[in-house]
């Protein structure tokens, strides 16, 4: 299994102008009806016509739009819906410029689609709706995707600066006594990777001092990524169907070899013969939706793979499936316990008693592993400790 190191992907991340390539175009689509735990149910008549944003599914609070132009299959005994472009690729943005009220904005962002990429795709107009904006709320605009990934925060300001500040003026509108922090354009900080994770950004700038138990009656955290699809949606009416994902080729000796590469792919978008391009290209037969943050499976080039964009926003293609990055001696830097977001005393684990280990304040969320220059896997100590 790969171990992904911060020092790596944030060295590329820090580039920004990255390129986006052409997006991937795929000859059959599929939607499936499972979103995180949920089970959502179809919507309309099969088999038919579709447009790009044309709804698929539901269920009570989220919704799965059409990613194309083209034709609607059911496949109820496989819950999933099979499609067939026919007519336009892409979406055509349409350019609105309005001082939206706050109910226009959660019907929109309801309609459209648009889910906070920061929690679990819940739809972003939930997050609207409990946040009290009482004088002691804040209201959080983050300039750092968790992973990375892209520069969100440059294309925001160089693409859709008066975008964001219409925004901003509407949340400010709504809720007049919340403070805003924006990390964007009023609050110069030197960040410094992965801080982009809510956990650790709260905890370390916005001295939010519980940051695992976000109250989202209290706390509007709106990460960049989120906040691009957001101003997509509001002003160029563009539902959430593709999402922009970044490829990186992975060596056996866990390094990264060239240019991390972008591409706008759709929901449900067959990767299949996309992957076999960089298998015959770097002659590597695996990849990976890794993260570094979760350990996830490292699969075959050549297995049909379905993408979902809920669930991920980087690839990558791996010469083995195991990394050589093995467990070295702690030297006592204290990094795992400095960032650990919640203060659960990570370092602990290394302990022969290693009941100092707050088991049950930690969410899990990887940085400890993610930081320590020993490359102690502290992820597989907490999974044994938790006894799974
Ligand atoms: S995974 Fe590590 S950094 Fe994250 S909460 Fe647990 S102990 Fe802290
Ligand atoms: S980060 Fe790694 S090397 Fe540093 S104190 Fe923690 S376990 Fe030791």
């Amino acid at each position: 299994m790969f171990t992904l190191k911060s020092s790596q992907v944030f060295e590329k991340s820090k580039k920004s102008n990255v390129q986006v390539l052409p997006p991937v175009i795929s000859s059959s689509f599929l939607l499936f009806s499972k979103f995180y735990s949920r089970n959502l149910s179809p919507v309309g008549d099969f088999p038919r016509r579709v447009s790009i944003g044309e709804l698929l599914y539901q269920d009570s609070s989220n919704k799965i739009l059409s990613p194309v132009n083209g034709l609607a299959f059911l496949n109820p005994q496989e819950n999933n819906i099979s499609l067939r472009i026919d007519g336009e690729l892409n979406f055509k943005p349409t350019y609105e410029k309005k001082d939206y009220n706050i109910n226009e904005i959660k019907s929109r962002l309801n309609d459209l689609g648009i889910v906070s990429l920061d929690f679990n795709c819940e739809p972003f107009s939930k997050f609207l709706e409990e946040f009290s904006g009482s004088k002691e709320s804040l209201i959080v605009f983050s300039p750092l995707t968790a992973e990375g990934n892209y520069d969100y925060k440059s294309v925001i300001l160089s693409k859709y600066k008066p975008e964001f500040d219409t925004f901003k003026k509407s949340l400010e509108k709504a809720f007049s006594n919340s403070k805003i922090f924006d990390f964007l354009i009023e609050k110069k900080v030197n960040y410094k990777y992965p801080d982009g994770l809510y956990e650790l950004f709260l905890k370390k700038y916005c001295n939010v001092t519980q940051p695992n138990f976000i109250n989202h009656n209290n706390i509007l955290f709106i990460g960049p990524e989120t906040l691009y699809y957001i101003l997509q949606a509001l002003y160029y009416n563009s539902p959430f169907h593709e999402r922009l994902v970044s490829v990186n080729i992975l060596n056996k000796k866990g390094k990264f070899e060239g240019e991390t590469k972008y591409f706008n792919i759709k929901n449900g978008t067959n990767l299949t013969n996309f992957f076999q391009y960089f298998k015959s290209k770097y002659k590597y037969n695996y990849f990976t939706t890794n993260s570094l943050y979760n350990k996830e499976p490292v699969l075959e080039i050549g297995d049909d793979y379905i993408y979902n964009i809920y669930n991920h926003s980087s690839f990558y293609i791996c010469e083995t499936k195991n990394s050589s990055i093995t467990e070295g001696i702690c030297i006592d830097c204290g990094d795992c316990n400095y960032y650990c977001p919640v203060n659960a005393n990570p370092k602990a684990l290394l302990n022969i008693n290693i009941t100092d280990f707050k088991i049950d304040i930690c969410i899990n969320c990887g940085i400890c592993t993610v930081f320590c220059p020993a490359n102690i896997d502290f992820q597989n100590r907490i999974k044994k400790e938790r006894g799974n």
